[in-house]
């Protein structure tokens, strides 16, 4: 079946850069695109109206956590002083008696509501860390429902991390619990590689510099070579792992990488903030940047996450201008990759105190052909021929808008997941006129509240303070 899109403003790819077509269509038949350009004569069977919409390739998340939705917020109040914002350990870490509690998340509510969520901001690839550890088969099967393309695998680290009776940090360390987490990704990564009709990839992710061992790195190397799969870990991601890194291996977390041979263009490093230089971390020796741009990996960048906590990354310019590829991400909660482009714009700007940086044309190339680097794929990320048919429609038309000049400028100053309103993914429309095809969304949110409530609930159970939500993190007013 051959479609026909009319637009609006269609962002085409020249085989070097992204240009925007003014009155431009996109034809695609079945799932890849046939042609993009100005004029179609031939005839088609099936028409979308999207004059005064941005035509965009489908974004591309190169950093998500699925089920992160009613409890995530408590990992990000940065009210632990002794954890240096360092926030998944302030509160992610749950007691040893607490610990089958700490996490709700469920492949049916939790997980498919984060999937729905993503892909309603206009994301039609996400890269998922970690989220098949608890129910591989029923995960790949909710992925397949849903309808998005997914890159994943478990998660697996030597360490586990818990919190004794008066708040302090315990890591156990254990070789065989990485070994056999390798082992458990391999075999996902195996089974599962090209499921969902090919729209699920697989990738190797170890959990963070600080909780895996180097050997367990370099295990982790030799199988993604083998299997031919890409790697993805949690790097400088917060002050507790640089100087846990620094205090074992006298080098940074991005030093210890290249030293153990681990740095390649295969390998993403997620988050990637606090390297030498950086203001917080106060190590002005070395050049991070530097040893990340030679080896060619890429970085995954989740600037909401940290402007939540007050921290940005220096710079989202500085990464660019060393000739790093930098993609994004959205990690936390609210999912919005749209509003991601506009943080890791205003982050730059704000970290390089000038105006001119974060340009809306590199943060929309990290949000579309960044991430398509990051993942090795040059039939995503842009609409030309030959590529796939994912394909992202923004209403531009509004009085949240106004006058449109550049439509790129105004999505990446204005945008919100809220104006997306068509999302085609392999050529399958799953979003239109802003909702959700393939579920009743009141059914799911009732859901999602009743989980949420769930999650709430549990915190005496699994938190060191054995105090409630509200007594730990109270609302913004008194609430009756
Ligand atoms: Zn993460």
């Amino acid at each position: 079946m051959k479609t026909l899109v009319q637009g609006g403003y269609v962002v085409g790819f020249n085989g070097q850069e992204h240009e925007v077509i003014k009155d431009g269509v996109v034809v695609f038949e079945n799932d890849r695109i046939l042609f993009v350009g100005k004029e179609y004569s031939e005839p088609v069977d099936k028409k979308i109206e999207a004059r005064g919409c941005l035509v965009s390739p489908g974004f591309v998340d190169t950093h998500f956590h699925s089920g992160g939705n009613a409890g995530d917020y408590l990992l990000n109040e940065p009210d632990k002083p002794d954890f240096f914002a360092s926030n998944y350990l302030a509160h992610g870490a749950p007691t040893r008696e607490g610990a089958q509690h700490a996490h709700l998340k469920d492949v049916d509510v939790g997980q498919r509501f984060s999937f729905i969520h993503i892909l309603k901001s206009g994301v039609t690839t996400i890269l998922e860390v970690g989220g098949p550890g608890g129910s591989p088969e029923p995960y790949v099967e909710m992925v397949g429902e849903v309808g998005i393309r997914c890159y994943t695998g478990p998660s697996y680290k030597n360490v586990d991390f818990f919190h004794d009776q008066e708040g302090r940090l315990e890591y156990d360390w254990n070789d065989q619990r990485g070994s056999e987490g390798l082992k458990k990704a391999i075999a996902f990564a195996k089974k599962f590689n090209g499921a969902c009709n090919g729209r699920m990839g697989t990738m190797l992710f170890p959990g963070h510099v600080d909780s895996c061992t180097p050997e367990l790195l370099k295990d982790t190397k030799k199988a993604a070579k083998e299997l031919g799969v890409r790697v993805q870990i949690h790097t400088a991601i917060n002050l507790i792992e640089f100087h846990t890194v620094m205090r074992q291996h006298r080098s940074t977390p991005v030093e210890l990488l290249k030293k153990i041979g681990f740095l390649d263009p295969e390998v993403s490093l997620s988050h990637c903030i606090f390297l030498t230089g950086h203001s917080w971390a106060a190590y002005p020796y070395g050049d991070d940047l530097k040893i990340i741009a030679d080896s060619g990996a890429s970085v995954a960048h989740s600037p909401l996450k940290y402007l939540k906590l007050g921290i940005t990354m220096e710079s989202f310019d500085r990464y660019l201008k060393a000739g790093i590829n930098v993609a994004l991400g959205t990690d936390t909660f609210p999912k919005d990759i749209i509003s991601e482009m506009r943080y890791a714009a205003l982050a730059s700007r704000f970290a390089d105190k000038s105006f001119t940086a974060g340009h809306p044309r590199d943060v929309y190339n990290a949000a579309t052909l960044g991430g398509a680097k990051l993942i090795g794929r040059d039939d995503l990320g842009r609409l030309q021929k030959g590529a796939k048919a994912d394909i992202t429609i923004v209403n531009l038309k509004d009085i949240a808008f106004g006058a449109v000049r550049d439509p790129i400028k105004a999505l990446v100053e204005t945008g919100t997941s809220r104006d997306v309103r068509m999302v085609i993914v392999d050529g399958e429309i799953l979003l239109d006129n802003g909702k959700f095809l393939r579920l009743n969304e009141d059914e799911l949110i009732d859901k999602v509240q009743a989980k949420g409530e769930e999650v709430w609930k549990s915190v005496p159970k699994w938190h060191w303070t054995g105090k409630s939500v509200d007594e730990i993190l109270p609302p913004a007013f008194k609430m009756s």
